[in-house]
């Protein structure tokens, strides 16, 4: 896809600006602090109306305004007008597709067909399972029809099991929502699971071509396990094909989970249980055991993983939507050694052919089809094309 125009009014410092972008992209040049990576935060807003660095639609709107609005066009085999606004003071954010403001933002996701690359994506894997549980919900919101409503009823069933608990509510009240509860839960993980199957190859090819070596695999980690999903941290777990159970039998264990756990539910008032406990684990294979990337792994192979995750993303969005993804390169690659970004950049090339739109603080930083981007300027919010 490419990104065609996009307007901008009261997102962070970008202030009001109308942007012609190429159709091959463009190169951002400019110094800390000067809205390179708001621009590229605004862009994906209209991707997945919310900010990729987790930040609340209140931070987003700029200071001492109440309102911001964004509208992009992307053209290409799924053409399409996106706009979103949010209002601070009403809390009330609004999203339309082609004109059409009664769409909901379950239905108006992932209209452009964009992936961010950023350095703060290494916390993918140095970070705890929050932020690798985040990634694959926007992956799969974006990807999967039916996700996105399998995990708002999951997450509605959890809140208001956990509110049951938390107030002594009583066994009835809390058993009321194990119903929905088991059944997202069991969708949810099954997606998941799904994915990761569905990928794991993808992801362990991309990080030997980046690496040269070091085979990193990708393993989901649920909750709810079965045999061969890894509970325990084994050696070998994860590398093996676990054959997944299908979405019936995963309810039955997570039936069967609640049960065992209902005394600790009760004493904790929490939910122990649940894709809410999920996780993404990537190991090295080194000789004969398996280490996992985020405790052994060097700076390099940690942001060599996290590059890799989102080179797999990228292609999940060509797969799945079958268009060239919008690639947004925030300062992406300032932390690799040469060879591993000469690499990247060769993957990138070879497998992204589409639009690009990368942010460099200064023009020695621009490596990615370099001589043959346009370059603009950006100066407290302020863009220069
Ligand atoms: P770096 O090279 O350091 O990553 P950058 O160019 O990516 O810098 P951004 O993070 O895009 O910088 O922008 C930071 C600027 O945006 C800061 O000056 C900050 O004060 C400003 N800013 C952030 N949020 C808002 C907001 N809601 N309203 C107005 N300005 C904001
Ligand atoms: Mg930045």
């Amino acid at each position: 896809m490419v990104l065609s125009e996009l307007e901008l009014r009261h997102f962070r410092n970008l202030g009001i600006q109308e942007l012609r972008f190429p159709p091959e992209g463009v190169a951002v040049i400019g110094e800390n602090a000067q809205g390179k990576t708001n621009l590229l935060e605004a862009i994906y807003y209209l991707e997945s109306f919310r900010s990729f660095r987790g930040a609340g639609d209140g931070e987003l709107t700029e200071f001492a305004r109440d309102v911001f609005h964004l509208r992009g066009s992307v053209k290409g085999d799924r053409p399409a007008t996106v706009a979103a606004g949010f209002d601070r003071k009403r809390k009330k954010k609004r999203v339309s597709v082609d004109g059409n403001d009664s769409i909901r933002v379950s239905e108006a996701l992932g209209r452009l067909g964009a992936v961010v690359f950023s350095p703060a994506d290494v916390d993918l894997v140095n970070g705890g399972p929050r932020l690798r549980r985040r990634f694959l919900d926007i992956l799969l919101s974006l990807n999967r029809r039916g996700y996105v409503g399998a995990l708002s009823g999951y997450r509605k069933a959890l809140a208001q099991r956990n509110a049951a608990l938390k107030a002594d509510a009583g066994a009835m009240a809390v058993r009321a929502w194990d119903g929905l509860l088991v059944k997202s839960g069991a969708r949810v993980t099954r997606v998941r699971g799904e994915w990761v199957a569905d990928r794991a190859g993808t992801f362990t090819r991309y990080c030997s071509t980046i690496s040269g070596n070091d085979p990193v695999a990708m393993a989901y980690r649920p909750d709810v396990s079965w045999r061969g999903s890894g509970d325990g941290d084994h050696e070998g777990a994860g590398d093996r094909d676990a054959s997944m159970p299908d979405e019936n039998t995963i309810r039955e264990l997570f039936h069967a989970r609640l049960e065992e756990s209902w005394g600790t539910d009760l004493r904790r008032g929490v939910t122990t249980r649940g894709p809410h406990r999920d996780d993404l684990r990537f190991t090295i294979a080194s000789k004969r055991r398996t280490l996992p990337v985020r405790t052994f792994g060097s700076g390099g192979q940690r942001r060599t993983a996290a590059l890799a995750l989102r080179l797999t993303e990228a292609a999940t969005i060509r797969r799945q939507r079958g268009v060239d993804p919008i690639l947004l390169l925030d300062d992406a690659f300032a932390e690799l050694d040469d060879r591993r970004s000469e690499r990247v950049m060769t993957l990138l090339q070879e497998e992204c052919t589409g639009q690009v739109i990368l942010t460099a603080p200064k023009e020695s930083d621009v490596r990615l089809r370099g001589p043959s981007l346009a370059r603009w300027n950006i100066r407290e919010g302020m863009i220069e094309a």
